[in-house]
């Protein structure tokens, strides 16, 4: 059974806030935005708010859409000097490769967990799984269905959910969904497509990781049918996990440096 996540959210912000009591050092974010678009700037300000509740010291950097991958390059490489943590929001515009920016950041500062050797979990997929151990759901022996195979939430998704000893089988737009669907104790949908999954269907919990604008403009996510279903909601769902998640390793930058005398060198 699922459990409620705004419950969850609740908890998780009071031990953020108690965890920053305990440092001596206020932790910073660079929140880096190129161009602008209504999803992403109201992303931008869900992040801020969330900072100054929990007490990060959060800054928006917004660069014009026209700004070139070296400009931005150079951006990151002077930002991070002066920040924790830096986030790059996406989407940013066709002509800057998401990986120019993901590879600028330093692993240490990479809070998204964007990249490969970031020593961050990545922020969506973290907090799916903290979400599952609050729920006390047990993945050994599960058999998870991951519909979407993305590098920020499928794939990374299926190596957590893997070493945490679920059988998991990653679905994407070739795969024939339902055998798989049949035998599973779990289904995480992150396609992006609104009214994708029927939930009406299934026996398992989902995890609806979809945002879609549906035709009236309101935010929804990728299952439908979800009455009586044991279900994330869209919004006020993963979304907020996923702002949680980044809190959460932004603060474990700070407290790692303090352990390590970092500020004394
Ligand atoms: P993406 O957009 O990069 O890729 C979508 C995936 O869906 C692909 O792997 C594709 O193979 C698969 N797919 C497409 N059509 C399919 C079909 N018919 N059957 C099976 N699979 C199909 O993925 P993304 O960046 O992981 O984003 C997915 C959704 O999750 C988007 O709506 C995005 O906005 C949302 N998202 C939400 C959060 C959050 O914090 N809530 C975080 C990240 C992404």
């Amino acid at each position: 059974m699922l459990k409620d996540i705004k419950v969850w959210v609740k908890c998780l912000k009071n031990t953020f806030r108690y965890r920053i009591s305990q440092l001596q050092h206020t932790p910073k974010l660079a929140i880096v935005q190129v161009g602008s678009n209504e999803a992403s700037n109201r992303y931008v300000r869900n992040k801020v708010k969330d900072c100054e509740e929990v007490g990060i010291k959060a800054d928006i950097y917004n660069y014009p859409e026209n700004t070139t991958e070296f400009e931005l390059d150079d951006e990151l490489n002077h930002l991070q000097e002066f920040y924790d943590g830096v986030i790059v929001q996406l989407p940013l515009p066709p002509h800057i490769r998401p990986q120019v920016a993901t590879n600028a950041i330093l692993p240490e500062k990479d809070v998204d967990g964007f990249r490969i050797d970031s020593w961050f979990k990545p922020a969506t997929p973290k907090g799916i799984m903290d979400y599952l151990e609050y729920c006390e759901f047990d993945l050994t022996g599960k058999n998870v269905v991951i519909i979407g195979r993305s590098e920020i939430v499928g794939k990374p998704l299926a190596k957590l959910m893997t070493d945490a000893n679920a059988t998991v089988t990653l679905c994407h737009s070739h795969s024939k969904l339902e055998p798989y669907l049949e035998i599973a104790d779990l289904v995480v949908c992150a396609v992006g497509k609104e009214k994708f999954l029927d939930c009406g269907k299934l026996d398992c919990p989902v995890i609806d990781v979809g945002i879609n604008f549906d035709s009236d403009g309101r935010i929804v996510g990728d299952c439908f049918n979800t009455e009586g279903k044991d279900v994330t909601p869209v919004p006020g769902g993963v979304g907020l996990l996923t702002r949680c998640a980044l809190l959460d390793n932004v603060i474990k930058i700070v407290e790692t440096k303090e352990q390590n005398n970092f500020y004394k060198n």
